[in-house]
């Protein structure tokens, strides 16, 4: 099954910035205090990934890389069936499945750490190694054995464009971690922890937009939001200054959108979008998120309800201000 496999780790690593937002949900998954970033040549060449979460035990290690779905699959049907319905649990996996690959872990009470290295698929022995406790991941030559997916990366600033990206939506949903994040060993980004949303929002996109947002938060039934959006003088021509975050994960949400756009009808000038970093906390249960395998698309249970909390919330905000 080494090409089906193969396909299918296409699925869900499109490009190194796929691979790092997946090692960063791990680490966040795994309670990690700090976590540091270290890319180079976009990402083509290196993807190292430390942090201080509770790591893996021993005997879990191989259950980590190892593919669920794409073992299982036999022909035509069962891909198409992955495709359709996504992966779970197949992060690792996939990564390991196209580059060079090598997981080192101890967790606190263990004596020591073991690694595991996978190349290009190929599981070597588990070892012992000495490492602090959580988790290093490395990753190097993405896809050096799918070598039309690896012709097809854009260049280093490109790619690491995107990783940055990527960086940014943890950062902002996680600002109580220590997070870092080198580019070709130079310091790109080192946000201390920190208790407020706004510092960090700061330390990204400056004081000057920082000290002018407007702060929200509203809960309604089971719904809350919360966050700050920027007064309508500041906007943008597209919309990638509205971040949205469901349950403490980035979301990426047509209907919410249209929200932002209808509660600034008549504040803005044609074309121009809002900036918003918003927050949705909703039960589990009222999301489906395994709408796609990266997850960012969601599917609310009433998406109504939600669409109407976030207009009403702004519509009352704007409505007392001097905009
Ligand atoms: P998923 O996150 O969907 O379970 P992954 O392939 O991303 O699938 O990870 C497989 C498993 O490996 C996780 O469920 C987790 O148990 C373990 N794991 C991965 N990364 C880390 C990490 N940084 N710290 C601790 N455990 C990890
Ligand atoms: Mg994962």
């Amino acid at each position: 099954t080494s090409v089906i496999n193969k396909i299918a780790a296409g699925e869900v690593i499109e490009r190194p910035a796929s691979v790092v937002k997946e090692l960063l949900e791990n680490s966040v998954d795994a309670l990690s205090t700090r976590i540091e970033v270290d890319i180079e040549q976009g990402g083509a060449e290196l993807i190292r990934i430390v942090d201080d979460g509770e790591g893996i035990h021993p005997d879990d290690v191989p259950l980590a890389i190892a593919s669920h779905a794409t073992s299982k699959i036999t022909g035509a049907d069962d891909l198409f069936h992955v495709q359709t319905m996504g992966f779970r649990g197949e992060a690792l996996a996939s990564i390991s499945e196209v580059s060079r690959f090598r997981l080192r872990t101890r967790q606190a009470d263990q004596l020591a750490g073991v690694e595991m290295q996978v190349d290009g698929g190929n599981v070597s022995p588990l070892q012992p190694c000495g490492c602090p406790p959580g988790t290093q991941i490395e990753i190097r030559e993405l896809f050096f054995n799918t070598p039309v997916r690896r012709k097809f990366l854009k260049t280093p600033a490109t790619e690491f464009a995107h990783i940055s990206e990527q960086f940014t939506r943890v950062a902002l949903a996680n600002p109580r971690l220590h997070m870092v994040l080198r580019h070709n060993n130079k310091s790109v980004y080192e946000l201390p922890a920190t208790d407020r949303l706004i510092d960090r929002l700061e330390l990204f996109f400056g004081s000057q937009l920082a000290e002018s947002l407007i702060p929200i938060e509203r809960s309604s039934g089971e719904l809350r939001v919360w966050g700050y959006v920027a007064q309508p003088r500041q906007s943008k021509a597209t919309r990638k200054g509205q971040y949205l975050f469901l349950n403490g994960r980035w979301i990426q949400d047509r209907s919410l959108q249209h929200a932002l756009t209808e509660a600034y009808r008549g504040l803005l000038m044609v074309g121009r979008q809002p900036i918003a970093y918003l927050f949705f906390e909703v039960p589990a249960s009222q999301v489906d998120v395994n709408v796609h395998p990266t997850k960012s698309e969601v599917r609310f249970r009433d998406s109504q309800q939600m669409y109407r909390l976030l207009l009403s919330t702004l519509r009352n905000t704007f409505l007392g201000m001097d905009l």
